[in-house]
């Protein structure tokens, strides 16, 4: 059968009763199978570790979500041998058949969304939607990264070259080799499965070193590959330390391709360790990064000031801020900032916090490391700007923080240049929008922004100026939709790549030309 155009997988609507009462009967089913002890995956070897990574849920201390064992050096370099030989085989299988697996694990995983949403719920303290988009978006990236694999393979019947007279040219897209994929805990299954998923259908073999803070659900995708019958060895999962099983690959001669999404911090360690030559080493390893953001919505006074307001609200608080995409600045113009400020407030002061499983509009924050910066760059915040609202932590058995806006912080202000990852909102003043503009464009970043107003010239000068990868008008900056939104930004942001886009797969190949004389 021919296959379908990609389409996105629809958000559930948790107005609707039922939808909700499903989430509320999978949480339920996904608790009761909370505390059990997971294996790494070598090949077909199951391997259970004494050290363990105990997975908590941030919402709830006292909850553990699972016990996962923990790779070390050897773990890591048994997993490297296992993904060079099978690397050999899985080469060789038609992109064909490389992309079914992924489009029947989106099959199966649209099944069981209400509970892959529900663990994500637990062990990474998302609302409904949130974790109802994070699903979506997974079962997207498998779908739309085969249908990309196949594309690419019939490239010669798209593109053609141009044939000389005598010859047969070709273009093939072969894969890379054995690649190390860094994944976030912030989109524990959408961005784990995309990066995953992308570099196996492209014909290479991975080593997936999830993140700590949310390796069940990682393990839970792992197993969803495994059950449609992906073969062994070409995706091993290897929880562990990025001191330790991190660094270890990053620098190992027979690497050939790291993978991550993360902080700036960890992502330019990578790059520094992945550019140097190991002995033996016969490549130059490919890196494709994914850092972070200080992302930004600037408002003009032409523009629908609600619609402006709710989106600055949106755009900072969804998921408590820790999207790299998350809109952490808003620059508003002198005259209309009063009046966009305090609807910024009114709609913050609406925001509940409490447990994500209630699904309140705020949740936790990860872990006690974020907990203590976020809470660390609001005091900083206090010297920098004037306290709207929020400013300290919410109480809970969790990490729990307020939804936090401070304004009249300048551009220069470390809460308006450093990325806190946190529900934490700064808002300047411009004397008009084109100022508003350069102060946006100030930042060492350059991954999303949005840009509110109903004057077309300006609009037109806003989509050429704004510099970033990500660009809106008259929306949100978070949300990106695979296939529709092409994802990632410049400089600081990463190395320009763009998730769910028509370019990401190249990243994970290399192309053979073959010239046969006829
Ligand atoms: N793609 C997501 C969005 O557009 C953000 C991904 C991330 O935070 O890494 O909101």
């Amino acid at each position: 059968a021919k296959l379908e155009a990609f389409r996105n997988e629809p958000f559930t609507d948790f107005k609707q009763e039922a939808s909700k009462q499903a989430m509320e009967a999978a949480i339920a089913k996904v608790r009761s199978e909370l505390g059990r002890e997971y294996p790494l995956h070598i090949g077909e070897e199951r391997i259970y570790t004494e050290d363990k990574i105990r997975s908590v849920n941030p919402g709830n201390l006292d909850e553990t979500i699972g016990y996962m064992s923990k790779a070390n050096q050897e773990l890591a370099e048994k997993a490297m041998q296992t993904a060079l030989s099978t690397f050999e085989t899985w080469k060789k299988v038609p992109a064909k058949e490389r992309a079914a697996y992924l489009l029947k694990a989106a099959e199966l995983m649209q099944e069981r969304k209400a509970e892959f949403s529900a663990l994500m719920v637990l062990e990474a303290g998302k609302n409904y939607a949130e974790a109802d988009a994070d699903t979506a978006e997974a079962i997207d990236f498998l779908n739309f990264y085969a249908r990309e694999m196949i594309r690419l393979s019939e490239i010669n019947e798209t593109m053609p070259l141009t044939q000389v007279e005598g010859e047969d040219n070709r273009l093939t897209y072969i894969p890379l080799g054995v690649g190390v994929i860094i994944p976030p805990w912030n989109f524990p299954l959408a961005i784990c499965a995309g990066m995953t998923s992308a570099a196996i259908v492209a014909g290479n073999t991975v080593l997936l070193k999830p993140a700590s803070n949310t390796p069940v659900i990682a393990y839970h995708f792992v197993q969803l590959m495994e059950e449609v019958g992906l073969p062994a060895g070409v995706l091993n999962f290897i929880p562990g330390s990025g001191a330790e099983v991190g660094d270890y690959l990053t620098t190992h001669p027979k690497t050939r391709f790291v993978s991550f999404t993360g902080s700036k911090e960890v992502g330019l360690r990578i790059s520094k360790l992945a550019a140097d030559t190991a002995p033996g080493q016969i490549w130059i390893k490919r890196l494709v990064a994914e850092m972070g953001g200080k992302d930004g919505i600037v408002v003009d006074e032409t523009a629908d000031l609600d619609a402006a307001a709710q989106a600055i609200v949106s755009s900072a608080f969804g998921f408590q801020g820790q999207k790299c995409s998350a809109g952490s600045r808003a620059f508003v113009v002198e005259e209309v900032y009063d009046q966009v400020v305090e609807k910024v407030v009114q709609l913050t002061q609406q925001l509940r916090v409490g447990l994500p499983e209630h699904n309140f509009p705020i949740g936790p924050v990860i872990d006690e490391g974020s907990f203590q910066k976020i809470l660390d760059y609001i005091e900083i915040g206090k010297q920098e700007g004037q306290l709207l609202c929020g400013g300290s932590k919410a109480e809970g058995n969790g990490y729990y923080i307020e939804p936090t806006v401070f304004a009249d912080v300048s551009g220069n202000a470390r809460i308006m240049q450093e990325e806190i990852f946190g529900p934490v909102l700064a808002i300047g003043k411009a004397k008009d929008w084109k100022e508003a503009i350069e102060l946006y464009n100030d930042t060492e970043f350059g991954l999303t922004g949005a840009f509110f107003s109903r004057d077309e010239d300006r609009i037109a000068e806003a989509l050429d100026t704004m510099h970033c990868g990500n660009l809106y008008v008259n929306r949100k900056c978070t949300g990106a939709l695979v296939g529709a939104h092409p994802f990632g930004g410049f400089n600081m942001s990463g190395t320009d790549s763009k998730a769910g886009g028509y370019d990401y797969l190249l990243l994970f190949t290399q192309a053979k030309l073959t010239s046969r004389k006829k």
